[in-house]
């Protein structure tokens, strides 16, 4: 919408008052700028606004409720757009007026973002058709920091997206893991913008047009911005999901969480749709079992992380498998329970699961700093050994042998067995180790006395002979 009045030109001509507070008098329906004597510049009548820096910079409301808006291009243009995320950055901060948003920027090239500048929040935004969807999930990130969230730590990512304060919220996400409930919020599903991703189809790459605005699959944070936009500006849609008769169970009772979390504990009681189906449901009534935790966790590992069904859902899951959503966050919420649960696992009567579990397990052991490995190295060593499934005990032993904290132990183990061809590939793999990762001279020095006796004793010749090789690279490496 342009802005007619002399006072536009004034701005443009005059250094002086391009540094001064404009003060004009719109028109609530036509923004307009109403010539106005030099007083005050209001964008309608109650909502005082500055223009600064060429219009660079836009100052909306007064004093505490000020909201600074910035650019690097001209704002003065788009002040309906920026009066309404005034108006909807204000109703949001209500839950946080303790810390409350006051900092936008307006980017061209950026669609959306929530950060901390200088200890204060910021919200980036493009001025695009969906610039109050964006505006509602950035400040859902503002209020899960302030109410949810944990410390603001700039070595760790997590403690923002984790929901320290309210392990019931934590819950929730958990729950929506199962089965993809979170694409009940997902804020594809009210934008139009898509996008191209890569993914595996019968082992074909294959490229998907997807919509791709929110992605509340990736963390309890994530999961809380896109359902506060979606529960602020989207309600009636919402609820129209939710009450369908086609939905499962598990996506209903989903829903109803979320609403009634985001009603009771967020805003207030208040709601956004026509009426509320559930106001004879309370924040009370929300219970999350741990079993029902377990079964989603379930559910994620039996679950193929490659496909294309779910390659935009979880894109990190390629590498990990979808319960990397899962049990990193579990990990740190609480130690105790998420290794009972993989314990359990462990046991699994699904051979699949167990096979899963244990690649798990050996890369948390080497990844993650807190996981207990001495609790489940003696659980593999058991698969290893005594699994029915072949494919369970393989893929144990090769957990054994290639953990960076065990493996040296198990591979010696291996060069003493009484079978030629475990001896055989226990040096093989060493050799192997040495190639990919190099070596340290203390574990060099452990696998040397064990070597060099198997290249000169060794009954075997095929053992002598990958012994030899696997001394001729380690001492090559040690040289380096
Ligand atoms: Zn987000």
């Amino acid at each position: 919408m342009n802005i007619r009045s002399a006072e536009t030109g004034h701005l443009k001509n005059s250094g002086y008052f391009a540094r001064m507070a404009r003060r004009v008098v719109l028109s609530s329906a036509l923004l307009a700028l109403v010539p106005s004597g030099g007083a005050s510049l209001y964008l309608r009548p109650g909502i005082q606004m500055e223009i600064n820096n060429h219009g660079q910079e836009i100052i909306i409301g007064e004093g505490s409720k000020a909201i600074q808006f910035n650019s690097t291009t001209r704002l003065d243009p788009h002040l309906d757009k920026l009066g309404k995320m005034y108006d909807l950055i204000t109703e949001l901060n209500t839950p946080i007026l303790s810390w409350p948003v006051r900092k936008v920027t307006i980017s061209d090239d950026n669609s959306g973002e929530y950060k901390i500048e200088n200890n204060d929040h910021l919200l980036i935004a493009k001025l695009r058709t969906d610039y109050l969807e964006t505006t509602a999930h950035e400040m859902g990130h503002a209020i899960f920091l302030v109410k949810l969230g944990g410390q603001i730590s700039p070595r760790s990512e997590v403690d923002y997206s984790f929901a320290i304060k309210d392990r019931l919220w934590q819950k929730i996400y958990y729950l929506s893991l199962g089965k993809e409930g979170f694409m009940l919020v997902s804020d594809s599903n009210y934008h139009q913008d898509k996008s191209v991703i890569k993914c595996q189809k019968n082992g074909n790459d294959v490229t998907m047009e997807a919509k791709n605005v929110g992605h509340p699959w990736d963390n309890a944070d994530e999961l809380f911005a896109s359902s506060v936009m979606t529960y602020r500006l989207h309600a009636d849609e919402l609820l129209e999901t939710i009450l369908d008769p086609g939905i499962s169970a598990e996506k209903k009772r989903l829903g109803v969480a979320i609403w009634v979390y985001l009603r009771d504990k967020i805003f207030n009681g208040k709601y956004f749709s026509i009426n509320d189906p559930f106001k004879g449901i309370s924040i009370k009534d929300i219970n999350i079992a741990d079993e029902e935790l377990h079964s989603v966790l379930r559910l994620l590992l039996k679950k193929d992380g490659m496909s294309c069904d779910n390659a935009f859902y979880y894109p990190l899951a390629v590498y990990y498998g979808p319960e990397v959503y899962f049990i990193g966050p579990a990990l740190r919420e609480n130690r105790n329970w998420i290794i009972e649960e993989l314990v359990s696992f462990l046991k699994d009567e699904d051979p699949d699961v167990r096979k899963k579990m244990v690649s798990i397990i050996n890369f948390l052991a080497e990844n993650a700093p807190q996981f207990p490995g001495e609790i489940f190295e003696p659980l593999l060593q058991n698969l290893a050994i005594g699994d029915p499934v072949k494919e369970v005990r393989d893929s144990a032993k090769y957990a054994l042998h290639w953990n960076k904290k065990w493996g040296v132990k198990y591979l010696i183990i291996d060069l003493n067995n009484p079978d030629p061809k475990v001896r055989e590939f226990a040096a093989w793999t060493i050799k192997l180790a040495i190639e990919l990762h190099g070596i340290d001279a203390i574990t060099a020095g452990k696998y040397m006395p064990y070597l060099i006796r198997l290249e000169t004793n060794d009954p075997d010749e095929k053992v002598r002979l990958v012994a030899a090789t696997t001394l001729e690279e380690l001492r090559r490496a040690l040289k380096h």
